[in-house]
């Protein structure tokens, strides 16, 4: 039996802290459906746990937004750089979303590499960030993001 992502649902104030943990597959449906009724009209999505994602996942992730009533408030928070990839290529992930943080990865001259949050202004339009440089845990050379930040942040850009 191939496994499903789970979401652990938490009410903050207003919002609904929807933590996803697992693979979003083609099993998400199962879990996304009911969660339609339960998350409101502000819901803060968390991917931090989000192992992978296929193209099957997506869908059920798009129909996920298309079902929320009109007006609702969807923030994605800690996105790993897989997701991140999927909203430079799914535009439509984001017309009723906002993003308020993304995993980064830097790499110093030594191949080391580290992990950091990006923060967004949730209140203002998107615009592409500027990732700059961190100190390397290990050797404390300046490292460098993996990819560059219009690549990286594409889907702020459309925004
Ligand atoms: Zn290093």
């Amino acid at each position: 039996m191939s496994k499903s992502i789970t979401a652990k649902v938490t009410a903050h104030g207003a919002w609904q802290i929807v933590t996803l943990s697992g693979p979003l597959n083609e099993n998400a449906g199962e879990i996304l459906k009911p969660l339609v009724s339960k998350v409101g009209r502000q819901c803060l999505l968390d991917f931090a746990n989000v192992q992978s994602v296929n193209s099957c996942g997506i869908a059920e992730w798009v129909q996920f937004l298309d079902k929320l009533p009109a007006g609702s408030e969807v923030i994605y928070d800690r996105c790993p750089p897989h997701i991140v990839s999927t909203l430079n290529l799914m535009p439509s992930l984001l017309e009723k979303a906002k993003v308020r943080s993304v995993q980064r990865v830097y790499v110093c001259a030594s191949g080391h590499k580290k992990a950091a949050v990006i923060q967004f202004d949730v209140t203002k339009p998107m615009a592409v960030p500027s990732s700059g440089t961190v100190a390397c845990d290990k050797c404390g050379a300046q490292a460098h993001p993996d990819s560059p930040d219009e690549d990286y942040f594409e889907f702020a850009a459309a925004g």
